[in-house]
């Protein structure tokens, strides 16, 4: 491993996956404190949500849920939900 691979694992493991903020404290999930809890909280109303209703739009997440859209493409992107039409 050369000196550029290293500087850039310190920096992807230092930097919020969702915020791109530095994260002060060793995380295992790469989100900083912020948002290690607005997205785990996004993720279980929409799984849970989706597993009541599967044909829901993001539309109808982010009015059922009050989940910003960020969230969920962030959460899309990251392939932890999957979500039929996507228009936005
Ligand atoms: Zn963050």
């Amino acid at each position: 491993m050369n000196i550029d691979d290293k500087l850039n694992d310190y920096y992807t493991s230092k930097t919020c996956r969702y915020c791109q903020g530095l994260i002060q404290d060793p995380v295992h999930n790469g989100y900083c404190k912020t948002c290690e809890g607005s997205i785990a909280e996004a993720y279980g109303l929409v799984k849970q949500h989706l597993s009541h209703a599967p044909g829901a739009t993001l539309a109808d997440l982010k009015r059922d849920l009050d989940v910003p859209f960020k969230i969920l493409h962030h959460l899309i992107k990251e392939g932890r939900i999957s979500i039929y039409d996507d228009p936005l």
